[in-house]
């Protein structure tokens, strides 16, 4: 009932043309039948050459934050409606990189992902503990702030659309993933989490990915958990062998 979504995030890495021969490798190859969504999300200065790359292909791209205002005075910033504009169709939000480094909110996130759906941009909400938080037990309270935080304020059907990518801090790009118990036991508090605000429709919608050192290897374990519908990617997502790899062992 909920399709599986893969999406490689590509953080501060590759040039221009490492990301177009990226592109120009897997398009062709990614599977086309419909069962699973692909999405890559790229530094900025990519996506436009990547949107247009990958047009008629079953690959969909996405940026890896943005701000939450159509316009303004806002130096090196980039609007949602500059994403939109170029074709964009995803957006990661509040990735624990982003709230480490770049004082990201739970606030902003909130505003981020209203703003998004504003203009017709679907958010992957990122969510995480750290080792600290898990070792005192808060691993599950946290979590639930952080998604009940972000998603305030939206529509029933706008929650529906949402993808929340469930990402312990100490399982991203450590490789140590989470087992698949630990992962799909907290994504099944966040469904739970999605019910409670807005209704059990929309938690059945919503799209739960995990993320923090998932690999072709692995994988599997994750995608065969009842909660888990798709994995955020770092490490793996950057080579394209190993991005398909991905892509074939979910389907
Ligand atoms: P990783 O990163 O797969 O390299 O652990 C995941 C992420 O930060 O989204």
């Amino acid at each position: 009932m909920r399709k599986p979504i893969i999406a490689g995030n590509w953080k501060m890495h590759k040039t221009m043309e490492e990301a177009l021969d990226f592109s120009d490798k897997v398009k062709g190859l990614v599977p086309s039948n419909g069962q699973v969504e692909t999405v890559i999300c790229a530094p900025f200065l990519f996506l436009d050459r990547l949107v247009r790359g990958v047009d008629g292909y079953h690959i969909k791209i996405g940026a890896q934050t943005m701000h939450y205002e159509e316009k303004g005075a806002y130096t090196g910033e980039i609007s949602p409606a500059a994403l939109k504009g170029i074709g964009v169709s995803y957006v990661i939000l509040g990735h624990s990189e982003r709230r480490e480094w770049y004082n990201e909110t739970d606030e902003a996130v909130n505003k981020k992902v209203l703003s998004a759906f504003q203009f017709g941009l679907t958010p992957i909400v990122c969510v995480g503990e750290s080792l600290e938080q898990r070792n005192k037990g808060e691993t599950n309270r946290h979590v639930e702030s952080q998604v009940s935080k972000a998603l305030q304020g939206l529509t029933e059907e706008q929650a529906k659309q949402v993808v929340i990518a469930y990402e312990p801090i100490w399982a991203i790009g450590t490789g140590k993933s989470s087992t698949a118990e630990g992962a799909e036991e907290v994504c099944s508090q966040i469904r739970q989490t999605v019910k409670n605000q807005f209704s059990k429709d929309a938690a059945d919608s919503v799209r739960i990915q995990y993320g923090g050192s998932v690999k072709p290897e692995n994988i599997r374990e994750f995608m065969d958990c009842p909660n888990i519908d798709g994995a955020l990617v770092g490490g793996a997502s950057l080579k394209p062998d190993s991005f398909l790899s991905l892509l074939e062992a979910t389907v």
